[in-house]
């Protein structure tokens, strides 16, 4: 320990205590700033990233905050053209009456490719060459490929939300499994039901009643899109037509999903903190020794 030179004034005490209340403000205060500014640009990205599991950015879609906005970016392959109208129509307003969002911005565009069977390999790889709209501060994004093929892994896949924010819609699959029942009505029900993946349905995200045991992530209710059989080819045969409503279970499983902690959310929150703090340390560190 270093001898305090004679001479030191004798307002040393006070001095002590205002520094001592600048170093608690300096390591309570870095973790906060660093949390909030970087959490804010991160977040969303950290969540995109190829390990985002679908649901993880449940919230991000559900609610208003962080991001206000939503831009649904459809890509779809020069062979089969931008899904139906009608179908697309119906995906918007089911996003109106789930997500809290001021502004939802559709982007459609096409891309050339003359591949008809997809594996999910490629597909990841066809995300990152066509998809325009990532998540960024205070806009989500939610990306649809729309392809003319098939998934070469289970050629009966009508669609399949793949990541946090991506899903892919075969529509050659769709067209060969609709029948009499047509290609609109069952896109429809395609886009909303990957739709109600990525909002943490049925029971991706918290614990949802109405989840069919036998058929995990689905409802057992024929009259709901989330409805087991409406993934598969069976779809065209269902009583009443393919369904493309929420039904009042996946709507209440909702205000859970909204409750439920996502952990991928969080973790950047809690590695910025630690960054934080051992930044707060080593400062107040530095300060007292160039003090002595
Ligand atoms: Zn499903």
């Amino acid at each position: 320990m270093a001898q305090a030179p004679a001479g030191l004034p004798p307002s040393r005490g006070r001095f002590w205590t205002r520094t001592l209340a600048v170093e608690i403000a300096v390591l309570a205060v870095t973790p906060l700033v660093l949390g909030v500014v970087v959490g804010f640009w991160q977040i969303n990205p950290v969540a995109s990233a190829e390990y985002a599991a679908v649901g993880s950015e449940a919230h991000l879609l559900l609610e208003g905050f962080p991001d206000d906005r939503l831009v649904v970016e459809i890509a779809y392959q020069t062979t089969v053209g931008p899904p139906p109208g009608p179908s697309v129509a119906t995906l918007l307003s089911r996003i109106h009456e789930t997500c809290q969002k001021s502004v939802v911005q559709l982007d459609e565009h096409a891309f050339s490719s003359s591949q008809s069977s997809f594996s999910e390999s490629q597909i990841l790889t066809l995300e990152s060459h066509v998809r325009q709209v990532w998540p960024t501060w205070g806009t989500m994004s939610l990306f649809y490929l729309y392809l003319g093929g098939s998934d070469s892994s289970n050629p009966g896949t009508l669609g399949m939300a793949y990541r946090g924010s991506s899903i892919a819609v075969f529509a050659g699959t769709i067209a060969t499994a609709s029948g009499a029942v047509g290609a609109t009505a069952v896109t429809t029900t395609v886009l909303v039901h990957e739709l109600g993946h990525e909002l943490g349905l049925v029971g991706i995200v918290g614990y949802a009643p109405n989840e069919d045991p036998n058929h995990p992530y689905h409802s057992s209710d024929p009259s709901d899109v989330m409805y087991w059989a409406v993934e598969t080819t069976a779809i065209s045969r269902l009583s009443g037509g393919p369904p493309n409503q929420f039904s009042a279970a996946d709507l209440s499983d909702l205000t859970t999903v909204k409750k439920t902690f996502i952990y991928s959310e969080v973790i950047p929150w809690i590695v910025l903190a630690l960054v934080g703090v051992v930044a707060g340390y080593l400062l107040v560190s530095q300060q007292r020794s160039l003090r002595r």
